[in-house]
């Protein structure tokens, strides 16, 4: 029994002082006075909630988990870890391990150690194509099977527009999403950060953002012509947004995301050639900061993940130019994007909620995101008004490649409720 809450349930529009109940790892009760005649006959645990939200469970549909493949920079396990502490019972697992996730054993494996982990769900998208190299289609329909939510090849974007297609038509027979890493090779090149005066001044190959929006143009084609699910990953400049809202007015199925990063970070950031800074797509400018949030406060964006990328610190000590892409940022999610939109009156807590509940979920098409009588009982706690400093030495995640370390902000998780079961407690 959670008591005395603000319980914020964007799916089912509940925003109110009550209390939960969870019984046999179900949502039982939402409400003022819980009557169930369960709690006569058994023991029942109560967790005071007096000044904090109650959430349906925070979903995270996009990190990198590292395994198979570079157990040095995470495992699921680790990042399960990392994930309940960062207030997340669900997660999905991007494919470019090594090897990648690509048939039906592969997508086992991943659920498989998840369920060991036994902390946060652990979900997994599958390939799109054999290899990750944009030519063959990987074994969507065995994946699908299997339990993949989606499929993408992330890391890169698929650059044959008739590989896409295929693909789009055949996820579409499983109902299942397509989501996009948009980069056009023939724009980004072998660049490292954005392209503009900042790249010249450091004397580094840039990404411009045409190689986002040429890819995300030409998939919004594709997905007019088939009328499938699709995704765009990470969206990070303004042109981007601009076609997401162009492709919303036309009510095509298109959804996207963004990261904490592309809201709180500029390209200015590379200045000294830190490469916690050095992130695909790259950190742009203050306008496309403008134009993600008048975005996100338009309703146009779907979710808020934290594209969590651990890396080595021995490779992000390498010179900017070389070293890997990705910012370990699980566990600061939640602080980070109050900072970037609750602080900035951008979205109030239930809208933030929302995009990391009930509209995350939809996505993916799982039966979570809300606390509605029956379902699975996955529950973040949060301190709206707890204020610290971000240290990544007190991580759960194996990496520590993260530019936030020492940053203030507010908004803690306190516990992750898993399936009825306490799975992380800040005390
Ligand atoms: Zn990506
Ligand atoms: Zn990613």
């Amino acid at each position: 029994m959670i008591k005395n809450g603000r319980v914020i349930d964007p799916a089912n529009k509940v925003d109110k002082k009550c209390d939960v109940l969870i019984i046999d790892g179900r949502i039982a009760e939402v409400g003022e006075k819980t009557q169930d005649p369960r709690l006569k006959t058994q023991d029942c645990k109560v967790i005071d909630a007096t000044g904090k939200i109650v959430s349906p469970g925070l979903i995270d549909i996009h990190v990198h988990f590292r395994e198979p493949g570079d157990e040095e920079e995470e495992t699921i396990a680790s990042g399960s870890a990392a994930a309940v502490a960062a207030g997340f019972t669900s997660v999905v697992c991007m494919p470019n391990t090594n090897p990648p996730i690509e048939n039906e054993t592969d997508v086992e494996y991943i659920h498989r150690k998840g369920r060991q982990a036994r902390k946060t769900h652990v979900y997994t998208m599958g390939a799109i194509t054999k290899n990750r190299e944009g030519v063959e289609l990987a074994e969507m329909g065995f994946m699908a099977e299997a339990g993949a939510v989606g499929f993408t090849d992330d890391g890169k974007g698929v650059q044959e527009p008739t590989v896409m297609l295929r693909a789009l038509k055949y996820a579409a027979m499983f109902d299942k999403v397509v989501a996009q890493h948009c980069q056009d090779n023939s724009f980004a090149g072998d660049g490292v950060m954005n392209s503009g005066f900042y790249s010249t001044v450091l004397g580094l190959p840039g990404i411009d953002a045409l190689a986002e929006e040429a890819m995300l143009w030409r998939d919004i084609q594709l997905v007019q012509k088939t009328n499938v699910r699709y995704h765009a990953q990470h969206i990070s400049t303004a042109g981007s947004a601009e076609l997401i809202r162009a492709a919303k007015k036309e009510s095509l199925p298109i959804t996207c995301e963004v990261t904490p990063h592309h809201l709180l970070l500029t390209e200015e950031s590379c200045l000294e050639y830190d490469t916690n800074y050095k992130i695909n797509p790259p950190l742009r400018t203050e306008d496309d900061i403008k134009a993600l949030k008048e975005a996100i406060a338009e309703g146009l964006v779907d979710a808020l993940v934290s594209d969590h990328a651990p890396h080595l610190q021995s490779e992000k000590e390498l010179v900017f130019l070389r070293a890997p892409f990705g910012i370990a940022s699980l566990e600061c999610a939640v602080g980070l994007y109050v900072k970037a939109l609750i602080e900035p009156g951008v979205l109030d807590w239930p809208g933030l909620i929302r995009l990391m509940t009930e509209k995350p979920a939809k996505i993916i098409g799982v039966d979570k995101g809300t606390l509605g009588v029956g379902k699975q009982g996955d529950v973040t706690i949060i301190d709206p008004d707890a204020k610290y400093k971000i240290d990544v030495n007190k991580f759960r995640s194996k990496s520590r490649n993260c530019p936030y370390d020492g940053w203030a902000v507010t908004g803690k998780v306190e516990k992750t409720i898993v399936g009825g079961e306490i799975r992380f407690s800040a005390d």
